[in-house]
């Protein structure tokens, strides 16, 4: 392991606030470490000499311990923890609660806390944390009722109960652990911190957690990212936070919540998320102890017709497919099989097959290069010897070592086999779904740790007229923005129709004539945030009617708004709708993980089709190709019903620049480009909103 390493493998642990008071925290831990631990055990108590029979002394400064456990209570936890920084203790676990999570007088608590930490370079869990465990060493630091059991998984919990009741479930299904951390109030490490080291740490095979947040959002998406190439990371996340739901004036802000962030996040970190615990812990075992298909094709192998379908269903709703074999294994099968199954995938053998007939055809599918991992699906008869079967798809997943899920359907006649299939590392499952998204997560992570990434571009544009163009909000009650800001999207490139803003018809009227064919015209307003819904955009104007097109949306904006800021009217260049799509390209700021960009099918029915993806910025060029293959619209783009496909790599390009403006900027709080249009011929960007923060120019 890197810097952590001494977390999990204290040899002395010093427990501060150690007592044999019945019900207490610090004597269930005391018990815990007595029990199991292999090191030695420091209990620090001015008041007594001993505790549980392990020698006291009455000041951490006399334990010589490289690990603290703080229990004493709130009042003078941060003064206990000063004391092990001063003794040179690198490592403190604070199980005392009563910081953040209980008010400000906590809160200023655990801003101490963080300081001395830092002070004293430590590592600190918590506070308000269960504790620690790590098998190799028998280390259980917690006050939970039960020890782990040895595995090479590494858990981590934002919740200790989650952790308690966990444990109490994994003993009883013999599910083990490497090292497990409750997480607390995150005041100094959080679940990046925990990754990266995990991650390095060649006993742990899996990372498992559960996660009501996320502290540092891109911190944990390039940590994660890195891990994920070898080790895999299954998470819960539970929660929808609300803090990011600020009163949004953009199409983005509308429809980006915290848990489309949590999702790109996510997915950009490289981590396999899972809906519910038994999701988690069915990936987890799978990822744990099976190799990697090599292809996503899986071969049914049954004995029961209706379970074959439920199967095929299942690996419907999955990224996998039905394999198709290969000739020879097809004439293999028929030679072997009865005629009246089925030679096809599913493979049906019918409901009289026997165990060697079960074991021939396992052997056929698995052996055919088509098939990347197989399911052995099977409805108890007289003629089937379970354990037999069991022992014969060990082996036989051995050979070819390609994945294997075990369905053995039954109660109380499958318990055998299934432990015999589950020492192997094949987990049997009642439910055909349960056993494909076994592998369905197998390779989802082949996937992942073949990722490559490549750095964001970096395109050279004018960020001083963009910083320039950001201060005209200084001093404004209003800081939103409209197309008064367009020469922004130009300053980074993105390509905006000719045109310019005027306040008065005359005026209008020398852009019109400047300007070849029809105009479009649209009021200039920071109070309305909408244009075409107040009727204040006017396509296809004639250089004759721009006088009155001038006064007539003058007039509307006056109507809807009487004390409405009119800056004027804008007189752009028509762009061809016909040959185009509209699409949106904006961002809005996640409180954990920063600018959210969004890509979707725009125009003024967004919120209604809401067809729309995410990633957090900064973005690659192959991220942000990757939007515009995402959408449900994608089709439109690359030219559906004979139409000219559009410049998707325009689009592309876009993305990436306000990618590169958003986080330049962090004073841009949302950002809608709505629409850009993308024809043929190139991209556009008609129309652009903006909230700025001028405080953080
Ligand atoms: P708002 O979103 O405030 O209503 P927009 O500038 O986005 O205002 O205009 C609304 C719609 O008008 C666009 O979605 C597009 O369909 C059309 N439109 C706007 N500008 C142009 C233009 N330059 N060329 C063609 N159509 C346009
Ligand atoms: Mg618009």
């Amino acid at each position: 392991m890197g810097e952590l390493s001494e977390l999990f493998a204290p040899r002395r642990i010093a427990v501060v606030g150690a007592t044999e008071r019945e019900g207490s925290v610090g004597r269930a831990i005391m018990e815990n470490l007595v029990a199991d631990f292999d090191g030695d055990v420091v209990p620090v108590n001015p008041k007594y000499d001993e505790v549980f029979g392990v020698p006291a002394v009455a000041d951490v400064g006399e334990s010589d311990a490289d690990l603290a456990v703080i229990v004493v209570p709130p009042h003078i936890a941060v003064d206990a923890v000063r004391e092990s920084g001063k003794a040179g203790i690198r490592n403190v676990v604070v199980v005392t609660a009563g910081f953040g999570e209980t008010g400000s007088e906590g809160a200023s608590r655990e801003q101490e806390l963080t300081e001395v930490a830092e002070e004293y370079d430590l590592n600190l869990v918590g506070p308000n944390s269960l504790g620690l465990m790590s098998t190799p060493t028998g280390l259980n630091a917690t006050f939970g009722p039960d020890n782990a059991l040895p595995g090479n998984m590494s858990f981590m919990s934002q919740s200790g109960a989650f952790i308690t009741a966990v444990l109490d479930w994994a003993n009883d299904q013999g599910i083990g652990f490497k090292d497990v951390v409750s997480l607390g109030n995150k005041a100094v490490l959080d679940e990046a911190d925990f990754v990266d080291a995990w991650g390095d740490d060649e006993d742990t095979g899996v990372i498992i957690g559960y996660l009501e947040g996320i502290s540092e959002g891109r911190e944990f998406i390039d940590t994660a990212r890195e891990v994920t190439q070898d080790t895999p990371i299954v998470l819960v996340k539970s929660g929808r936070t609300d803090a990011g739901a600020q009163a949004a004036s953009s199409h983005t802000g509308t429809i980006a919540g915290s848990d489309q962030a949590y999702e790109a996040g996510l997915d950009q970190a490289g981590v396999i998320r899972a809906e519910s615990v038994q999701e988690l812990f069915d990936a987890a075992r799978v990822l744990e102890s099976q190799p990697l298909p090599a292809n996503d094709d899986v071969a049914v192998i049954t004995n029961a017709g209706g379970p074959g379908v439920m199967s095929t269903d299942a690996v419907g709703d999955s990224r996998l497919s039905m394999a198709s074999f290969t000739d020879e294994t097809l004439d293999a099968f028929s030679e072997k099989l009865p005629a009246e199954g089925n030679i096809y995938n599913p493979v049906d053998i019918v409901g009289d097959a026997d165990n060697e007939r079960f074991r021939d055809a396992l052997d056929l599918a698995l052996g055919d290069e088509n098939v990347g991992c197989a399911v052995v699906l099977t409805a108890p008869t007289a003629v089937l010897d379970y354990e037999q079967l069991a022992a014969d798809t060990v082996e036989l997943q051995e050979k070819y070592d390609k994945p294997v899920a075990a369905c053995f359907m039954g109660g109380e006649r499958v318990k055998p086999a299934a432990e015999a299939l589950s020492d192997a590392g094949i987990p049997n499952y009642f439910d055909p779904a349960r056993a494909v998204n076994g592998l369905d997560a197998l390779s989802r992570f082949r996937e992942i740790s073949e990722r490559e990434f490549d750095e964001p571009t970096t395109f050279d544009v004018d960020r001083e007229r963009a910083r320039e163009i950001l201060s005209s909000v200084e001093g404004r009650d209003d800081t939103r923005l409209g197309v008064e800001a367009m020469d922004l999207l130009d300053a980074y490139g993105i390509q905006t129709p000719d045109g310019d803003i005027v306040d008065a018809p005359a005026a209008a009227l020398e852009v019109a004539e400047d300007i070849e064919g029809d105009v479009v015209m649209k009021i200039v307003s920071p109070d309305i945030l909408h244009k075409s819904d107040i009727g204040g955009v006017k396509v296809g104007v004639p250089n004759e009617e721009v006088y009155d097109a001038y006064e007539d949306l003058v007039t509307r904006a006056r109507n809807y708004q009487p004390d409405a800021n009119i800056i004027g009217v804008q007189v752009q260049e028509m762009v061809d709708l016909d040959n185009g799509v509209e699409t949106i390209v904006g961002m809005n700021r996640d409180p954990q993980f920063g600018p959210l960009l969004m890509f979707g099918l725009g125009g003024i029915f967004v919120e209604v089709l809401e067809d729309t993806t995410f990633r957090v910025a900064p973005v690659s060029e192959s991220e942000a190709h990757e939007m515009t293959e995402e959408i449900d619209s994608a089709p439109l783009l690359r030219g559906a019903r004979g139409r000219d496909p559009v410049d998707v790599a325009g689009v592309t390009e876009t993305i990436q620049r306000l990618s590169q403006l958003v986080t330049d900027f962090p004073a841009i709080l949302e950002l809608d480009i709505n629409p850009l249009v993308a024809t043929p011929d190139g991209v556009q960007a008609v129309d652009v909103r903006l909230t700025v923060d001028p405080d953080q120019l």
